[in-house]
């Protein structure tokens, strides 16, 4: 996206802005689904949670995608853009049984990641097939907040525990037909990667009636200049092959799932906002956007570096700056940052801001969530309204204190 549009858009849209590129998430697919094109059975379900503006599922739903879902209002959002029940999933974590019935009752595969849940619900529903959450515990590096598949981790069945899913298969009577993992957002290596889908391929034998294995997600991208990012190409060399030869032992043509987020939207974003303030202290020199974590959280909340430039004069001399938000205490997008100078008025560009970034968004300071524009096909379309007074007010009661 060349700065001139994006100056362009927040003329035309207001600031703060978010802009997402139709063609970079077409092209990130595209990565996946050729990487791995010796996989006869390939599916991808997109994670809403990354980016769950319904144009967006939309998007996701022309390229034939599927889509993982975390909750029964993602599982609504997929079903309005158009995604019928069997290309969704359903993996949440701690949800209440009632919820998961809801959801299977929708015809959506259920995935399940505890004993008690797989328990009750196989009493109950014996018929219906549900996959299988296993934490293979590989450890795939990245925030600890991020990273999902220690020991002691809330997320899936410990590997160890197969005995125990066998136990209740046997007794409800019920039928496993995926079996599912999900390391963590941040897969930095590959053969870490591998090792935990020998784990699942080793798993997968003790279960005979399986139509899928769904690797999950984790995928890395580059944030900045020489980050590391997974191979995503070496990676569907090595597993596809893995993965035919697996199949072929097992009997049966098997579906490759994944189900990535940040990979195919992460890039695609920008977060655009305007300099309110350029103020120099004793020892640094901070610039002032109309925004904050209210908007973008993950700096705060992961300590994730977004590359930050000023759009509005991109050959300027560089300078150092800690660029901060408006929320009324610590809010920092970046410290110390190399920019080209900037002055108020000048409208900044922070990358990578198409994965959980406007999904997190909050009204906190009683702001108003940004307005979100996709740029398809050459055009530029607002697909969020900014919002207004009356959506801070509109669920709350106002009640007489006489
Ligand atoms: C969040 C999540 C994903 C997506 O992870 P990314 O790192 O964004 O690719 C995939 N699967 C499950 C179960 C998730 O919770």
């Amino acid at each position: 996206m060349e700065n001139k549009t994006l100056v362009s858009l927040i003329h035309k849209y207001g600031s703060p802005l978010y802009v997402y590129d139709a063609e970079k998430i077409i092209s990130q697919y595209n990565r996946i689904t050729n990487a791995f094109s010796t996989v006869k059975n390939l599916k991808l379900n997109y994670a809403v949670k990354a980016n769950s503006n319904i144009n967006i599922l939309k998007l996701f739903k022309k390229l034939k995608s599927g889509i993982d879902t975390v909750s029964i209002q993602e599982v609504q959002l997929g079903i309005k853009a158009g995604f019928s029940p069997e290309n969704i999933i359903f993996t949440p974590n701690g949800v209440s049984l009632e919820e998961i019935e809801e959801v299977s009752k929708l015809g959506v595969q259920i995935n399940i990641d505890n004993i008690s849940i797989l328990e009750q619900f196989g009493n109950k529903h014996p018929n219906i097939p549900v996959c299988v959450r296993i934490n293979p515990h590989i450890m795939a590096g990245g925030n600890h907040k991020i990273s999902v598949g220690h020991i002691d981790s809330k997320f899936g069945i410990s590997v160890h525990q197969v005995p125990l899913i066998m136990r209740v298969v046997k007794n409800t009577g019920m039928h496993i037909n995926g079996l599912h993992m999900h390391t963590g957002s941040d897969i930095l290596d590959i053969d870490v990667f591998i090792a935990a889908t020998e784990i699942l391929f080793n798993t997968a034998t003790e279960f005979k009636n399986l139509d899928f294995i769904d690797f999950g997600s984790g995928f890395k991208v580059p944030y900045k200049e020489g980050d590391i990012s997974t191979n995503i190409e070496e990676l569907g060399e090595k597993l596809s092959k893995r993965f035919n030869l697996f199949c072929k032992e097992y009997g049966k043509k098997l579906t490759l799932m994944f189900e990535p987020g940040k990979f195919l939207v992460s890039e695609s974003g920008v977060f655009l906002a305007n300099v309110n303030v350029v103020k120099q202290t004793t020892s640094n020199v901070f610039a002032s956007v109309d925004s904050g974590f209210n908007h973008l959280i993950r700096p705060m909340m992961y300590d994730s570096y977004h590359h930050i430039h000023n759009i509005s004069n991109p050959k300027g001399r560089e300078r150092y700056y800690s660029v901060v938000g408006y929320i009324c205490e610590t809010d920092t997008f970046g410290s110390n940052r190399r920019i080209s100078e900037i002055k108020e008025g000048d409208i900044l560009c922070f990358n990578n801001a198409g994965a959980y970034c406007f999904s997190m968004a909050s009204n906190y300071n009683s702001r108003y969530k940004p307005a979100e524009v996709l740029l398809y096909n050459g055009k530029d379309y607002l697909i969020r309204k900014q919002e207004t007074f009356d959506d801070l007010l509109k669920n709350q009661v106002i009640i007489n204190l006489n």
